[in-house]
């Protein structure tokens, strides 16, 4: 059981805390635990050989249970490099996608492809291997600063930790703690804001330097600052990289190379943010309501918004 519960734990380092903390999320674990022995490398499989990162999904169909389809025929393609954006109301589907990539599930039907590879044909490690997840509400470990910026790539050196955490614009703010790189962070040490805790994500993303980045963020409702602060971090980190963002908040995606609107498994409309406020449906209604729904006066502190 340890080893099948390794690599899990490993990329959910949250599951892992609350595992560790208080073994209060058994049920979490178990979830994870079916998920791992469900998925199997298929005989033979191969690593994947990343070219540029183009990730495809290709008419997917997915329900948890087969009798209710959650993903109905879903296809788009993230080009390698680029960023697209699902949007859409809570339950459409969207984290789903996201599993699926990383292949928590397999789909029933259709495809996932990175790089023309059939993700089902390639070995799991490799596969997230290629995969960095930067989620917006990231839980720190109650250790060191260093331990958290490393944590995933142990082995990395101090100069790599450094460089990491300077691209992610942490490093200052680490060079003022009272023991700088040694400070204890966490519940029990130093409190990290919200967007002082992505950072430390996002530096640990860097440091593992994955070509695929996959954002889902939190519904939990942030300061504008912090928002806006978090939008920079992420565009930065996600220059170059082929990036699938799940967005709540409008403001995220517009710069977006496709924006997917999803709803109820089906993709309701597709493109860039100027096009579907053209289009005046669903995408454009949502934009009117999170604009009236979050006001933000210059210097201002506008209402918490959530979608
Ligand atoms: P979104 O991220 O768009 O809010 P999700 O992809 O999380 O939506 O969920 C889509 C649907 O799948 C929802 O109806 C949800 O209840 C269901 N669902 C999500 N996770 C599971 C699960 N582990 N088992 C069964 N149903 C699930
Ligand atoms: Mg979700």
């Amino acid at each position: 059981y340890m080893l099948q519960l390794y690599q899990p734990l490993n990329i959910f380092g949250f599951v892992y805390r609350g595992v560790k903390e208080a073994l209060i999320d058994m049920e979490k674990m178990f979830v994870l635990l079916a998920v791992d022995r469900e998925v199997a490398d298929a005989p033979g499989a191969q690593p994947l050989a990343i070219s540029g990162g183009e990730v495809r999904f290709e008419d997917v169909s997915f329900g948890y249970d087969p009798r209710r389809p959650i993903l109905k025929g879903i296809s788009f393609t993230v080009p390698a490099g680029r960023t697209v954006a699902i949007v859409g109301p809570s339950g459409a589907g969207k984290s789903t996608l996201s599993r699926l990539l990383f292949r928590f599930y397999d789909a029933n039907g259709g495809r996932i492809l990175i790089d023309g590879q059939d993700i089902t044909q390639i070995t799991q490690a490799s596969l997230r291997a290629a995969i960095g997840i930067v989620p917006q509400d990231t839980v720190l470990f109650n250790d060191t600063i260093r331990y958290n910026v490393a944590y995933g790539r142990t082995e990395a050196t101090q100069s790599q930790v450094e460089h990491a955490a300077a691209l992610a614009h942490i490093d200052g703010f680490i060079a003022g703690l009272p023991d700088g790189w040694d400070t204890t962070v966490g519940e029990r040490g130093l409190k990290l804001s919200g967007g002082e805790k992505q950072r430390v994500a996002i530096a640990r993303t860097i440091l593992k330097n994955p070509p695929i980045l996959m954002f889902d963020e939190a519904t939990s409702a942030l300061d504008t600052h912090t928002e806006r602060e978090i939008q920079r971090n992420l565009r930065e980190v996600s220059r170059g990289r082929t990036t699938l963002v799940i967005a709540h908040r409008l403001s995220t995606v517009v710069d977006a190379d496709e924006i997917i609107v999803l709803e109820e498994g089906r993709v309701r409309e597709r493109g860039r943010h100027a096009d579907l406020l053209a289009l005046g449906g669903a995408y454009a209604e949502l934009w009117a309501r999170q604009q009236t729904a979050d006001p933000v006066p210059e210097g201002g502190v506008a209402a918490p918004n959530d979608a």
